[in-house]
């Protein structure tokens, strides 16, 4: 398999040697017959697991009705959705696409729309984001990541952006005050509840009502990119929901349909910029990603997922602590809200993530690296107490065999 693969496939990814080929629940299965227990769930993407019936009911229904048909008409699935993210939400209005990226370039023009036509003065908006920060790959969204090493080689980024360090509210009032110059001032505020690729670091409360409080003074909108965090993963519907504060406008997109691909941004009224014309995707809210994320989001409602998710997260924690406490000189801390949880390694042990992922592995234990340093653990929000309990037996396992 990899020597046709990598033939034809352009060489994007840093893959493991493994070709998974089934699912269920919280189990994958390779070619060669090997059980692992998915605790990455496609990057805390399969929110039900693998093979969930509801959502197999929903996406074969759906298919076999109506799968596509293009924006160009009314989608009552689309609008069924936008509903329910509405009524589960602090936005008022929703607009879909395919993907995490995605969102995030819709929430950027929905930004600078609202800089030149409602903060009529600003000509030149700028977006700060968050050193460490993860917004993905595409030149908008790449442009507003806060990590050099994904830049190097794209040059030139989109103009218009400045990183400020995470959780420091004196950078945000510096960066406020020096960016104010002429027509070029500060816009908006593009945040993640908690840093998830950049090594899954929660926000600070305090820093997140002072950010709040900010916006609301100057008129600088305030945007969650709640990709990885939203839709039940922390344990609360959406990431904001553990910091207090709510955003003007955020993204959803990895969870929100469970594995087939879809995006969105919401926003509060006052917001609401677009006009026709001003954005569009092909494939955004088509029936089939649409049913497929109403199956999920009713799941998460029907089976009392929030609950799970808090419970597990909790159980996951005090394994991953016992783990730091039994071996204190390779690990520093464990973070995380819920069902995201990262387990980092201390500074100056030579051991990086990616050989305690590659270790797990073998061991039977797929979970994946958050930078070089932190191990990221996002199972589906439907794992059991003894998936949780055999998840630390393999790490436990796999790093005493590492030390
Ligand atoms: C994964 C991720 C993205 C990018 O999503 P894609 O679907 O890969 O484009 C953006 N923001 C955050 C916080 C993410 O975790």
């Amino acid at each position: 398999m990899p020597e046709t693969f990598n033939r034809y496939v352009m060489n994007t990814y840093g893959r493991f040697p493994v070709t998974i080929e089934r699912g269920l629940g919280c189990r994958v299965w390779d070619t060669g017959g090997k059980e692992y227990l998915d605790f990455v769930a496609g990057i805390a993407t399969c929110t039900l697991g693998h093979a969930h019936p509801a959502l197999v009911e929903a996406v074969t229904k759906q298919i076999q009705k109506l799968h596509h048909v293009s924006n160009l008409y009314y989608i009552p699935e689309q609008g069924e959705l936008a509903q329910w993210l509405v009524e589960h939400s602090c936005g008022d209005k929703v607009f879909f696409c395919n993907s995490g990226a995605e969102a995030n370039e819709a929430a950027i023009k929905l930004i600078r729309k609202y800089a030149h036509t409602v903060l009529e003065f600003l000509e030149q908006p700028v977006i700060l984001t968050t050193i460490n920060s993860f917004h993905g790959r595409t030149m908008g969204a790449l442009s507003a990541t806060g990590q050099p090493k994904y830049h190097q080689h794209f040059e030139p980024l989109l103009p218009g952006f400045e990183y400020i360090p995470y959780n420091d509210i004196v950078a945000v009032e510096e960066a406020i005050t020096n960016i104010d110059e002429g027509n070029r001032r500060v816009a908006a505020i593009m945040i993640e509840p908690l840093q998830g690729e950049g090594g899954v670091r929660p926000g600070d409360l305090e820093y997140f009502l002072r950010l709040r409080k900010i916006c609301d003074e100057t008129g600088i909108l305030l945007v969650f990119d709640e990709v990885q965090v939203g839709v039940g993963r922390t344990g609360k519907m959406w990431g904001y929901e553990n910091l207090g504060v709510s955003p003007d406008i955020f993204t959803t997109a990895k969870g929100l349909a469970g594995g087939i691909p879809i995006g969105a941004v919401v926003c509060k009224q006052f917001c609401d910029v677009f006009e026709p014309g001003n954005h569009a995707s092909t494939f955004g809210g088509n029936p089939l990603a649409c049913a497929a994320a109403l199956a999920v989001l009713n799941t998460i409602e029907r089976e009392n997922l929030l609950q799970n998710v808090q419970a597990r997260g909790e159980q996951l924690r005090t394994r991953l602590r016992a783990l730091v406490q039994k071996y204190p000189h390779i690990f520093s801390e464990v973070r995380g809200w819920g069902l995201i949880n990262g387990l980092e390694i201390r500074e100056g042990v030579s051991l990086t993530s990616l050989d305690i992922v590659n270790k797990a592995l073998e061991n039977g234990l797929l979970v994946a690296p958050a930078g070089p340093k932190v191990v990221r653990f996002v199972p589906p929000l439907i794992v059991s107490p003894q998936e949780v309990d055999m998840a630390a037996e393999i790490l436990d396992k796999t790093i005493a065999s590492l030390v």
